[in-house]
């Protein structure tokens, strides 16, 4: 019985929430000695395949077919559903991505399993219990879910788990997975990205604005300090609804959940619909100009100032390490 750890792509590469993923399953798969067998669908090249191995996995499953380049949420569920049959795999592990979010359910149902949808850390198993902590109430909580179903499935929530780096050499074999018409009854025609700048889900930092900031025209020093840390940008839900950024960047309740290892939220009071998509940001930094703002009871770092003189202040100090 191994693990089974889904690894996701984009445009045919791993990106780090799956190396995260891969790394925490085969901690999961340690903690109940067993091994763990990733299972890649879509175009991924072998040596692509075999980084995995890097990260833990002992045996790499993968379908390849141009049917499946792109992600079709029936088709996948159905095959993961497949690959941990053939496994045997009790444990069935996933990112909790935009398209791990729509298939986890699935793959829920089709293997009758018990899920825990946005674990934060690794499961506990004292008592012969399977305990997972797992953000709740929109990142407000967090709740800690025994699984007791045969079969579980675990989402993980990206930038929750550290990638370990480990040295397995692993079986890399196509699997052989059958999909019904029906599994592409919802296909995704093209995806046109919006811009190559930094993906937010996957973002470690991130600098955002909110209605503080006037007006879309002021956006430039938000852009320049992101570019100069390599953050992705982000912003507050009105700021999108008013056209000043796109939708893309909306985070919150709901917008998107994020929990970068930086978050500097500059002109955003901290609406609790805000925070709720925040709040697990390891470090938060506030810049704001009334000190009252609800913002800095969540700050790690505050500056209470205008965001007009304390912005260009930082991109020139950043400029200067
Ligand atoms: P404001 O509340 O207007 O705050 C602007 C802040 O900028 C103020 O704190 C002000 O002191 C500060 N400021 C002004 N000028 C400057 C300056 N020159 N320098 C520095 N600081 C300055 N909101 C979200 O963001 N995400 C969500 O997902 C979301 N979902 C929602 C869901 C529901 C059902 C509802 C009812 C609301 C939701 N909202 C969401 C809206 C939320 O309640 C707030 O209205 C919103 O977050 C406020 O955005 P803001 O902080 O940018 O604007």
């Amino acid at each position: 019985m191994s693990v089974l750890v889904y690894v996701e792509n984009a445009d045919g590469k791993f990106k780090k929430s799956t190396f995260e993923v891969v790394s925490y399953a085969k901690e999961v798969a340690n903690q109940l000695g067993t091994s763990l067998t990733a299972l890649s669908i879509g175009n991924v090249d072998d040596a692509s395949l075999a980084e995995l191995g890097k990260y833990g996995a002992q045996k790499v499953l993968f379908v390849n077919n141009d049917k499946l380049k792109s992600f079709v949420n029936q088709a996948y569920a159905s095959i993961v559903a497949q690959a941990a049959k053939a496994e045997g795999s009790k444990i069935v592990v996933l990112a909790a991505s935009f398209s791990g979010k729509g298939l986890a359910p699935r793959i829920a149902v089709k293997l009758e399993a018990g899920l825990v949808d946005g674990a934060v850390e690794l499961p506990e198993l004292g008592g012969g219990k399977f305990i997972v902590k797992k953000t709740a109430f929109s990142g407000k909580a967090f709740a800690h879910v025994e699984l007791t179903s045969d079969v579980k499935i675990i989402s993980l929530v990206p930038n929750s788990f550290k990638v370990v780096e480990r040295a397995e050499s692993p079986a890399i074999e196509a699997f052989s997975a059958s999909t019904a018409e029906n599994d592409f009854s919802i296909m995704i025609k093209d995806i046109v990205r919006a811009s190559d700048k930094i993906s937010l889900p996957d973002a470690e930092l991130v600098v955002s604005a909110g209605r503080g900031l006037k007006g879309p025209e002021n956006w430039g020093m938000i852009e320049e300090l992101a570019n100069l840390l390599g953050a992705a940008t982000a912003c507050s839900k009105p700021v999108s609804d008013a056209g000043w950024r796109p939708h893309s960047e909306h985070v919150g309740q709901t917008g998107i959940a994020i929990s970068p290892n930086l978050y500097i939220a500059i002109g955003i009071s901290g609406a609790i619909q805000h925070l709720a998509g925040v709040s697990s940001s390891k470090v938060i930094v506030v810049i704001n100009k009334d000190p009252e703002a609800p913002f800095f009871k969540v700050a790690d770092y505050g500056i209470v100032g205008d965001a007009f003189e304390v912005v260009p202040k930082i991109i020139e100090a950043v400029k200067k390490l």
